[in-house]
């Protein structure tokens, strides 16, 4: 049995005055939920006093992005072992930072690597563009993504995001059927790198305009072990429904 998960992916909203406000309306509903590994995911900026309100609540903290050295002349940017102090998970190779910044398959390679490192659980995104969707080339976007970005990775603590870039912020959700056959798929691809046991063991999520009136038709399926949640994770009541809703 795979245990289900929940990340909220803040991306670039909340200053830490809303952060405060946001996780003081978040922690009630979120406290009482058992069964699910619920992780928020908030700006750099949030991360420490963030840490600081979830001490004792059973949630995980995430950062959105990293570098892949642990340190060096690197203006601007932040490194795993920087965030391994507060954070126990990091979204890596976001359609975002692909797309935005040119994030490749390789760099998102060494970022998971370095995540695990030091001791942090990548989240690693995964998806086809709507172009790609529309020519038929799903499988072949998704498996070239988790072969790279997986390269010289060992079984380990890692979450994978499905997230078809064409249902981010878009309001457009894939069908829970169709996000199911892609899991499944990528589970055999998982199988071929390493095993048919870590293959049914790694936690695989749907990502892409999951709110709490379709959570839980994702969370049905049987490949889908919960979901990488943007927009509605800024929102309270949303978030927490579709917690409880990964609970079953
Ligand atoms: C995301 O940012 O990873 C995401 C899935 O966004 P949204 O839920 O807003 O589509």
């Amino acid at each position: 049995m795979r245990r289900p998960l929940v990340a909220g992916n803040w991306k670039m909203y909340e200053t830490t005055a809303e952060a405060r406000i946001l996780i003081s309306e978040l922690l009630p509903g979120l406290s009482g939920i058992q069964g699910v590994d619920i992780v928020i995911c908030p700006p750099f900026t949030s991360i420490l006093p963030v840490a600081s309100l979830l001490v004792g609540s059973g949630l995980g903290l995430g950062a959105q992005n990293m570098h892949w050295e642990a340190s060096g002349a690197f203006t601007g940017e932040v490194s795993a072992p920087m965030l391994a102090e507060f954070c126990n998970y990091v979204i890596i190779g976001h359609s975002e930072r692909r797309a935005y910044f040119g994030e490749s398959d390789k760099l998102v390679n060494l970022k998971v690597k370095a995540a695990l490192t030091h001791g942090m659980i990548p989240i690693m995104c995964i998806g086809e563009t709507l172009d790609e969707n529309e020519a038929g080339r799903t499988t072949e976007v998704v498996t070239r993504q988790v072969q790279s970005g997986l390269e010289g990775v060992n079984p380990a603590s890692i979450v994978i995001a499905y997230e078809p870039v064409w249902a981010i912020g878009t309001g457009r959700a894939a069908t829970a059927e169709g996000a199911n056959q892609v899991l499944a798929d990528l589970r055999q691809v998982i199988s071929r790198i390493y095993d048919q046991d870590f293959a049914q063991e790694v936690r695989i999520l749907y990502g892409g305009s999951v709110k709490a009136s379709n959570a839980g038709e994702f969370f049905r399926q049987s490949d889908i072990d919960g979901a990488l949640v943007g927009g509605a994770s800024l929102k309270a009541s949303e978030f927490v429904a579709i917690a409880k809703a990964a609970a079953g």
